[in-house]
Formats: structure tokens, sequence, C-alpha cells
């Protein structure tokens, strides 16, 4: 079948197998030019299908030489769709880290539910032993409660609505939108989803089957940004559940010091991700940071960020700011580059925005996420889905 991109607003149904696999092969490139550092060496990775959890499990991978569980929940091709995007990921960083090495088991399945922290318990008693690391990156639109109940995370203000500029993704205008005020319960169920609950309850889960190793350190990833995207983001419902998702960081320290375990937020940049391209008003930002970042030599994708996570801030002395989160967003929040963003973030507008925006590179990295826009993959070609 020939395999062609259906936009429909801020996702593409589509995924083209053998883009994804050259989206992979990328990546694994990009850390390989690090060479190898010492460092964890049986990593379990919560969310290991796209964006940063999928860069988190090749940055281990290839820069400590760590076998690695992957845990996801991405839909299989019924033989007329595709597969997801994070389904071919998969599959092809299998096939890469076998090739080359390295143990890489894969879950698909709700990582919400006690079914699959079992599996994959019992998948680490067999095959590792212990685990020294576990990344959790899941980003999910609602949860399966322990009860059966399911609750659903917004993406809203707390307190009063926020009107702002967003970039329309289907025309590429520049337009106003007003982000409706989540109410209590809306907040509750986005700390659910979001907040770090579940991360807890892998851990829980973990030490009580034995399957932590001492000293293990275990990292969830968050979000801060500037001041334009604070009411939607650092004050808005998935803030509260990221400031739940540091308390949980500090809890998990606490509670688990007698396994050693050192739990980390580390604060990432913000990205063309499956989940980001979601939100009002991020795009455009995103759109601006790129072209910001690009110029002052700084820009770096999902990647980029991981390498220098594993490969830098996490090596010897964890390098971290006075609140113990690592601070992986340290050139985006850089006084320079905000001040350029927020210089023309008041007169932008659909005139505009191509020339003060990096528009192309948030499409491009758009595009790539589904495997398209490779220019060495053959997109009139038949591809088995
Ligand atoms: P993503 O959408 O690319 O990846 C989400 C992952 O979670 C995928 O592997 C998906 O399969 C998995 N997943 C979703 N629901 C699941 C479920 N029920 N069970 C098992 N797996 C499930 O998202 P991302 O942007 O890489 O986000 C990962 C983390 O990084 C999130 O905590 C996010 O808030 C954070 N973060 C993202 C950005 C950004 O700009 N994208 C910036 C900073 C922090």
């Amino acid at each position: 079948m020939v395999v062609e991109p259906k936009v429909k607003g801020f996702i593409c149904t589509t995924a083209h197998p053998k883009g994804c696999e050259e989206s992979v092969r990328r990546q694994i490139a990009s850390t390989k030019k690090f060479g190898m550092v010492e460092g964890p060496k049986r990593v379990l990775v919560i969310g290991s299908s796209t964006g940063y959890g999928l860069a988190s499990r090749i940055a281990v991978t290839y820069g400590y030489g760590a076998g690695t569980i992957g845990v996801a929940f991405e839909r299989e091709s019924n033989g007329k769709r595709t597969a997801t995007a994070g389904w071919y990921n998969t599959k092809a960083f299998e096939k890469f880290a076998k090739e080359d090495g390295y143990y890489a088991k894969s879950f698909n399945g709700d990582g919400f539910s006690e079914e699959i922290k079992k599996q994959v318990i019992e998948c680490i008693r067999e095959d590792f032993g212990q685990v020294d690391m576990i990344i959790y990156s899941m980003a999910a639109p609602r949860r399966t409660l322990p009860d059966g109940t399911s609750v659903s995370s917004v993406l809203k203000t707390v307190g009063e609505p926020f009107t702002n500029k967003t970039i329309d993704l289907r025309t590429n205008e520049i337009k106003e939108v007003t982000v409706p005020a989540a109410n209590e319960e809306e907040v509750r169920a986005t700390v659910q989803v979001m907040g770090g609950e579940d991360w807890k309850d892998w851990i829980t889960a973990l030490n009580e089957a034995g399957v932590i190793k001492q000293g293990a350190v275990t990292l969830a990833y968050s979000y801060i940004g500037p001041v334009v995207t604070h009411a939607i983001y650092k004050e808005g419902s998935i803030g509260h559940a990221k400031k739940h998702l540091y308390d949980t960081s500090v809890e998990l320290s606490e509670q688990f010091a007698n396994i050693g375990l050192r739990a980390y937020i580390a604060v990432n940049k913000a990205l063309v991700t499956q989940s980001s391209a979601a939100i009002p008003v991020v795009p455009l930002y995103i759109s601006l940071l790129y072209r910001v970042m690009k110029d002052a030599g700084l820009h770096e994708g999902c990647i980029e960020q991981m390498n220098r996570l594993f490969l830098d801030k996490l090596v010897g002395d964890v390098e971290t700011d006075d609140q113990g989160r690592i601070r992986m967003d340290d050139y985006e929040m850089k006084e320079e580059v905000q001040q350029k963003i927020a210089d023309v973030w008041d007169g932008i507008d659909s005139g505009s925005v191509q020339e003060l925006a990096d528009i192309k590179e948030f499409w491009d990295e758009f595009y790539h996420m589904f495997g398209f826009g490779y220019d060495n993959v053959d997109y009139t070609e038949d591809v088995e889905i």
C-alpha cells in the first residue's frame, strides 16, 4: 500500500512504516555520535514509543549500553489502516537494538493497569532480575482507575478563562483562542491522569516485587515554560498535574530511601510531539522558539535533549536547580531567547508569522513524527503496513 499523510487538526491519522524506521535510525545515529558513558544497564521506560520516552530509550541503549523494557499504548494495523507511529517506532527500535546486540522487549497495553504492571514485573524478574533506572514518560488523554471508572485530562485554565494568540494548524493563520476554565472535577481528573499517582503505583509495585536495584534512579518529565503560556500550562489544569508529579518525586525519594531510590523531575524543553501539538497557544510559541533558538545555535529536538540529559546532566553529580529538578529547559529559558520571543509576540499576525516563526520546522517535525517528509524514503513505493 502507498501510505500518505492524512492530517486532521493537530494529528496525522496515518503513519509510514519505513519513515518511522528512518526517524528511529536517525535518532540512534545522533546518540552514537556521543560515544558511551558509564550508566544504568537495565532500564524500564514507561511511555517508550514516541517523543521524549522513545528518545530516552534510544539514549540509554546507545549511550549507556543498556537493555530496555518499554511500555506503550499503540494501535496495530488492521490491514487497511496503518498502525500508529509509536507502533512502527517500537518495531524499528527493537530491530536496530537487537541487530546491535542490545536487549529490547516491549509491552503494548495500558500502562495504568495492574495487568501490564504484573507482566512487566514478571519480565524484569526473568530477564533482568532488577532494574537500575525507571523512566516515566507517559502522556495520556485518559486513565482507567483501579475501580474501573475512567477519568480524562483537560487542557484548560484554572480560575479565569484565558484569551491569547494561537496558530490555526489547518491554515497557518494567527487567531485568538479563548481557553475555558476547568471546574474542580476536571482539575482533579487531570491530576489523576497526568500527575504522579501512577508513577508512584509503578514504583510501589516494582518495589514490592523486589525488582528495583539498590541506588536506582527514577525520572519523570515536566514543563514550565514562559509567561505567555503560564495560564494554559504552568498555572492551568496540566500545571496542577505537573505540580503533583513534582511533589511525587520528593515523596518517592523519601519513601524509598531504604533502597536508595533517587527520584527526579527533568524539566524538558517545549517540542513538537503528539501531546504538545494539542495544546492551544503552545504550537505558536514553539514555532517562534524554533526560529530564535536556531538563530542562536541552541536548537534541540527530543533526541538532542535526551542525549544531553542522560549523557551529561545525569552523569556523576546530578546537576539540579534549588528544588532538585534537572533543568533541560535551560537553553529555552535563557533571557535572551525569551526576550526575543516577547518582543515579537504582541505584534505577530498571519502576515508576519512566516517570517518571524519557523513554521516550516514545526511542520517538518510534525510530519517526521509520523514518518513523513524524509528525503531518503520513497513515499511512492508500496509498503507493508
Ligand atoms: P508523546 O505523546 O510523544 O508520548 C507519550 C507516550 O505515552 C507514548 O509512548 C504513548 O504510547 C504512551 N502512552 C499513552 N497512554 C498510555 C497508556 N495508557 N499506557 C501506556 N503508555 C501510554 O508525549 P511526550 O510529549 O513525549 O510526553 C512525555 C512526557 O514529557 C510527558 O510527561 C510530557 O508532559 C513531558 N513533556 C513534554 C514536552 C513537550 O513539549 N512535548 C515538554 C516537557 C515535558
